[in-house]
């Protein structure tokens, strides 16, 4: 399943997870795993970080391992991985609240994606995508400076004074029951 690769990087001293002993040595194998199920079964690999400890023999892999995995999902389905969506934001310097506020997208959402706890879909990829180009951030800003400007008045001035849009809630009276009723298929089917 897995094959050795060189690259080791002997004492990074990364605390061993079963005795807490620093005396481990860290290196990276190139991991063959399988991803998708039937004949949609491909094998992807990825090279991961794994730690053996000199002290009690015991051997892991942690959360980097777990996250060089995800990459190599993403890069298969050609979807932006957690580390170039963390340094896309990290590009214009913004936090997550206020890239969500900016993109819509919500931020429980950018946040798993960001740690890799969840794939983004097709449509929320290719918009992160575009916001690649500093222009389309860029055009989203003026648009929401411009949607503020000409709708800028607090909400309880909407409405009820005639200026902006007014919503109409409907509430149905027993009279609109008795009339929806009369064009029901049940109606017609006992008269007929
Ligand atoms: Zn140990």
């Amino acid at each position: 399943m897995s094959e050795d690769r060189e690259k080791t990087a002997a004492g990074r001293g990364e605390a061993c997870a079963y005795c807490g002993s620093s005396r481990t040595v860290t290196r990276y194998i190139t991991e063959q795993f399988p991803y998708g199920v039937g004949s949609q079964q491909v094998t992807l690999s990825a090279t991961v970080p794994v730690v053996r400890c000199e002290e009690c023999g015991g051997e892991f892999s942690g959360p980097e391992a777990e996250a060089a995995r995800h990459e190599a999902v993403c890069r298969h389905l050609g979807l932006m991985s957690p580390r170039q969506i963390r340094a896309l934001r990290a590009r214009y310097g913004m936090s997550r609240r206020e890239f969500a506020e900016l993109t819509g997208i919500g931020q429980a959402s950018l946040a798993r994606w960001e740690r890799g706890s969840l794939l983004q879909n097709a449509a929320m990829d290719r918009l992160l995508y575009l916001l690649e180009y500093a222009e389309n951030v860029d055009r989203l800003r003026s648009r929401r400076t411009a949607a503020q400007d000409s709708c800028g008045d607090p909400p309880e001035s909407h409405g009820s004074n005639g200026h902006g849009p007014r919503l109409r809630v409907f509430q149905p009276t027993p009279e609109d029951w008795r009339r929806a009723r009369r064009f029901s298929p049940s109606w017609h089917r006992r008269t007929a």
